[in-house]
């Protein structure tokens, strides 16, 4: 299959709102992440995402709508939802609601909920009013790899998989929506993404986050989000997380690296762009700025991509800390990591 890249005009929009239609896939720009689209009504379409993608069966889709109308042919709106969308749609955050029949199993790998977004960004919802179905979509990349935030690297996972990527440019967000359980007692994220936790207790009083955001799953914990289960975002090369006070940091990124290039590793550091300097000899991969957690969510994915592309294999990275948009930070990167930390003094000390 020849894959065909277009830019964002509409009659580029009505040939990807035709193909969604006809249940073929279609990757589009949102917000958050590129996703990889398709008629969530229609099984079949459902079922070459997952083929597409390489993505397990039992990882439910995210379903995306332009108006809030769609809503009464995929699930049940309570008011908690009403008000989270009053205050977030269009926008990041994904809600869980009872699924209704019109949505296949196959979109919600036969859980009783269905995951519901309204995107922000301008081509998303361009998109989805002139198919004006509602669109299941993942993020865009192969499986197991960080998810997309430009449609080069859609075109690099998809070339050949499927008809059209539509290129509306770099992801404002760069990390994927906040996904929120609101059907069992207090609300709980399930996936920390671009609304914070900050954000949604100031609408919905106290909220809680999943405890397998911040660490891996443990043997026999139930995955409350199946996507939870899977390695996800991880580069070729091992990830190490180092952290401490900032100056000991800087000390101990420049000492693993370099120790790990004398033991004939390929290895590199990702620092803030106000440490660059002093680690330039450390192949600095740059971050953001230290007090803009908001780049650092924007050029994450980008980031892990560009470590395999060079091969990279001993790759010692800064931290955030977990609050605000950082928290989707350390829950992307600590996977990426497997969750493997070290503390900057202790390096230091030895
Ligand atoms: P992706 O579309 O690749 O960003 O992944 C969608 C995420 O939403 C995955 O982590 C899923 O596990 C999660 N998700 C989707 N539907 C549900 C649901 N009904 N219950 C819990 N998590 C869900
Ligand atoms: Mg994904």
């Amino acid at each position: 299959m020849k894959t065909q890249v277009l830019g964002p005009a509409q009659e580029n929009l009505q040939a990807a709102a035709e193909l969604l239609r006809s249940g073929q896939l279609v990757a589009f720009p949102t917000e958050t992440v590129y996703g990889l689209g398709a008629n969530a009504f229609d099984k079949d379409a459902v079922l070459s995402i997952f083929a597409a993608k390489d993505r397990p069966a039992d990882n439910p889709l995210i379903v995306h709508v332009w108006c809030r109308e769609q809503l009464k042919d995929i699930c049940e709106v309570s008011e908690t939802a009403e008000k989270l969308m009053d205050a977030f749609w269009p926008g990041p955050l994904t809600i869980l609601m009872p699924r209704k029949e019109s949505i296949p199993l196959e979109v919600t790998a036969g859980l009783p909920t269905v995951a519901v977004r309204m995107p922000s960004h301008p081509v998303a919802a361009a998109l989805l009013k002139a198919c004006n179905v509602p669109v299941a979509a993942p993020s865009a990349n192969r499986s197991g790899k960080p998810s997309p935030t430009s449609a080069r690297y859609v075109y690099q996972d998809m070339d050949g998989r499927i008809p059209m990527i539509i290129d509306g440019g770099d992801c404002d967000v760069g990390l994927e929506s906040t996904v929120l359980d609101i059907g069992h007692g207090k609300p709980c994220i399930l996936r920390p993404g671009g609304v914070t936790r900050d954000m949604l207790e100031k609408v919905l009083g106290e909220v809680d986050v999943a405890g397998s955001v911040l660490r891996p799953l443990q043997q026999g914990e139930v995955a409350l989000s199946p996507g939870m289960r899977y390695k996800h975002y991880a580069p070729n090369g091992q990830v190490v997380l180092v952290e401490g006070e900032e100056q000991q940091v800087v000390g101990a990124l420049r000492r693993l690296c370099e120790e790990a290039a004398q033991n004939g590793h390929k290895s590199c550091v990702m620092c803030f762009t106000e440490h660059a300097e002093q680690l330039a000899d450390c192949h600095p991969f740059d971050l953001g700025s230290i007090h803009r957690p908001e780049e650092t969510a924007r050029c994450l994915f980008d980031t892990l991509r560009r470590l395999d592309d060079v091969g990279m294999d001993a790759i010692f990275s800064e931290v955030l800390p977990p609050e605000g948009i950082g928290l989707a930070v350390m829950n992307r990167l600590g996977r990426a990591a497997g969750f493997h930390s070290v503390q900057a003094e202790d390096i230091l000390r030895d």
